[in-house]
């Protein structure tokens, strides 16, 4: 049984609708997670007692604009953790390079909550299915790397479908003792995918999946009926960066994938909140989260529309005190009428891109020139 019956609650309730009810389970469910880490976390503690912030403040929707931010970088610094080291059911970490690793403490409870959330937000977005797919992954198989922020979430993601054959394209080369892509074996099930009768969910990094069509001339038609998830952009390619829309024209014209079934998604390891597109190719931010932009001079909080900082607010983790996560990106708050509610995120790039080479450079620097 739950102790947290208000972020239970919260997390039953529909991510995209934000009905005066819903927002307030979203303050309810805040409220428990902010005291919980402040009577748990000691830096936490000290550190909201000294900005003179206490959870007991939060009334009210606009009470949580008053959360301070706890800066990305003191997650990579030090290992920040609310409940004791042996109650921990995973550690998620970014393959980070230079020593600053991104990561993320997950009790069982924790666990469960963002599993719970991610699936719902899938739903949400007509993404899960009880039909069966062919799955090709380009991240770490699971079975050698479950700790790893990317194989983690592709695992979980082919968990919201009927799953056939699941290909994990970077693969564990013993004879050289690292992690390799298998573009021969991309190539090949992609081709092979496209003649079966089952259709096909391509998860991976957009400019890995471009460059692989570009290096073997891919002209494949993998079917109306199948999926391109993106995930984790196109950094350290920023200079080959396709803007999205053209993107997802390019992939419907070379791999036969509607563009409506195209849909990519953002989260940051600290952060845990998937951020993903709808048919029309917009990020939407769910009601288990918030979203602040803030200047990045004085962190004051800019209107809608205007960029500047991500600050997120979650609320489903109570074991890893960064509810109130400050972050090094620039994004702007935008709208959408696909029909679901709430404001979309739209990224505007990082601050000081190479000291956080994360998952999808690494990944990146696999390809061979
Ligand atoms: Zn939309």
């Amino acid at each position: 049984m739950s102790t947290h019956p208000a972020t239970q609650a919260l997390l039953a309730s529909h991510p995209f609708e934000f009905s005066q009810f819903n927002k307030d389970l979203f303050l309810k469910s805040f409220q428990e997670n902010a005291f919980y880490h402040y009577d748990h976390h000691d830096f936490t503690k000290k550190l909201w007692d000294k900005l003179g912030f206490h959870p007991s403040q939060l009334k009210t929707e606009k009470d949580l604009e008053l959360v301070p931010g706890t800066m990305v970088h003191l997650f990579k610094e030090h290992e920040l953790c609310s409940v004791p080291k042996e109650e921990l059911a995973l550690v998620l970490t970014s393959s980070g390079t230079g020593g600053q690793k991104s990561q993320q403490f997950l009790s069982q409870e924790s666990l469960d909550n963002v599993k719970k959330l991610a699936l719902t937000i899938h739903q949400a977005l007509g993404m899960a299915s009880e039909k069966k797919y062919n799955y090709l992954c380009f991240t770490y198989d699971p079975a050698v790397a479950n700790d790893l922020g990317t194989a983690f979430t592709d695992e979980l993601l082919t968990n919201f479908t009927g799953k056939n054959e699941v290909y994990y394209a970077i693969q564990w080369e013993s004879t050289k003792n690292q992690f390799e892509l298998n573009e021969k074996g991309v190539v090949e099930t992609l081709k092979r995918f496209a003649t079966s009768d089952i259709p096909t969910r391509i998860l991976g990094f957009p400019a890995l999946l471009f460059e692989m069509i570009e290096k073997y001339q891919l002209n494949l038609n993998l079917g109306k009926d199948s999926w391109l998830q993106t995930g984790g952009g196109w950094k350290g390619k920023a200079e080959k960066e396709i803007p999205k829309k053209e993107f997802r024209e390019y992939i419907q014209e070379r791999l036969g994938i509607p563009t409506q079934n195209q849909r990519d998604l953002f989260g940051m390891v600290e952060h845990g909140i998937p951020y993903v597109d709808c048919a029309k190719g917009n990020l939407h931010i769910p009601n288990y989260a918030r979203v602040y932009v803030r200047g990045p001079k004085d962190l004051s909080l800019l209107p809608k529309g205007e960029k500047g900082l991500l600050h997120f607010l979650c609320s489903y983790n109570f074991s890893y005190p960064a509810s109130s996560l400050l972050t090094t990106d620039y994004g702007r708050l935008g709208s959408c009428d696909c029909g679901l509610e709430g404001d979309t995120l739209i990224l505007e790039g990082r601050a000081g891109v190479s000291k956080h080479k994360g998952c999808a450079l690494k990944a990146l620097e696999l390809i061979k020139a």
